[in-house]
């Protein structure tokens, strides 16, 4: 891909604005990604000085969802609605859940426009997968949205991804209300997936400042908060726990012995009854 800080005029003339950080550009950062630009990186590097580990915390995001959408595509869903979706990089919602079913449709959504022009043409890969650009605050838009229709149909079991997302809503946006909105509208049998900044040490709670101030959101909730995500619907094993103790492919070090960056974020998966 082209590197997009080498053509900032282009971007700009869309309506990009390149001086302030955007979440889907400083994540792109953390993902060693190429389509970012000064301004997103040094909001990056403001966080390397209280979580030195930020680029491997976004590893382990990248990581778990990988494994939740091979889990939920095992457990039959074909319907997954990634709300929040960032830039494409590697192993997308759609290229995961395909090899392990070639019949699941995917529908990625995020509000920046960055999103939009990359994931075009690079995630369209196939009939059964579109990139809507929609405010994920607003449940009503986005579930009505034609490209959505197509491809989801509220009617059968799927897949409500809210990963690395939630944390960037204002608790006076009720992040809570808009999850019961989506769980509200799909059927017994569908899952909801989150994963989200934790509050889980000092250095959590000084980086939750840092977001807040250049950013301008970056909510580092509590385990219970982000738990009761989950109200009503039947959370799945282990519970919400850090990122890489969620069904790990492999051996994991106890959670006594976790790191700061592996306990920065936690995650779950829940079914509706
Ligand atoms: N879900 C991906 C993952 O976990 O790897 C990407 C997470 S990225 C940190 C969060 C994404 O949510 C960004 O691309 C950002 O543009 C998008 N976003 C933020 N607020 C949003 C909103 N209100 N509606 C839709 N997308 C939003």
């Amino acid at each position: 891909m082209t590197d997009v800080s080498e053509r900032p005029e282009e971007w700009a003339s869309k309506g990009i604005d390149i001086t302030k950080p955007s979440i889907a550009r400083a994540y792109d950062v953390v993902l060693n990604g190429k389509d970012n630009f000064e301004a997103d990186r040094a909001f990056v590097r403001e966080i390397v000085k209280v979580v030195p580990e930020i680029y491997d915390v976004a590893k382990y995001n990248r990581e778990i969802l990988g494994r939740g959408v091979r889990f939920l595509a095992e457990q039959g869903i074909r319907q997954f609605l990634d709300l929040g979706s960032g830039l494409p990089t590697v192993e997308n919602t759609h290229q995961v859940a395909q090899r392990v079913a070639p019949d699941a449709n995917v529908v990625y959504v995020d509000n920046d426009p960055i999103v939009l022009a990359h994931g075009r043409a690079l995630l369209a890969e196939n009939e059964r997968t579109a990139v809507v650009t929609a405010d994920l605050r607003d449940p009503k838009a986005v579930m009505s949205d034609p490209e959505v229709t197509r491809l989801i149909d509220f009617g059968r079991p799927t897949a409500i991804m809210l990963v690395g997302i939630l944390h960037h809503l204002h608790d006076d946006e009720d992040p809570q209300g808009i999850v019961e909105a989506y769980m509200s509208a799909v059927p017994s049998g569908s899952y909801l997936f989150v994963t989200h900044f934790c509050a889980s040490s000092q250095a959590a709670r000084d980086a939750e400042k840092q977001y807040l101030a250049i950013l301008g959101t970056g909510r580092f909730r509590t385990v219970e908060e982000i738990t009761a995500y989950f109200d009503g619907l039947d959370l799945l094993e282990p519970g919400v726990v850090p990122l890489p103790l969620w069904r790990p492919d492999g051996p994991v070090p106890p959670e006594g012995e976790l790191t700061v960056g592996q306990r920065l974020m936690y995650g779950g998966i829940a079914r509706k009854p």
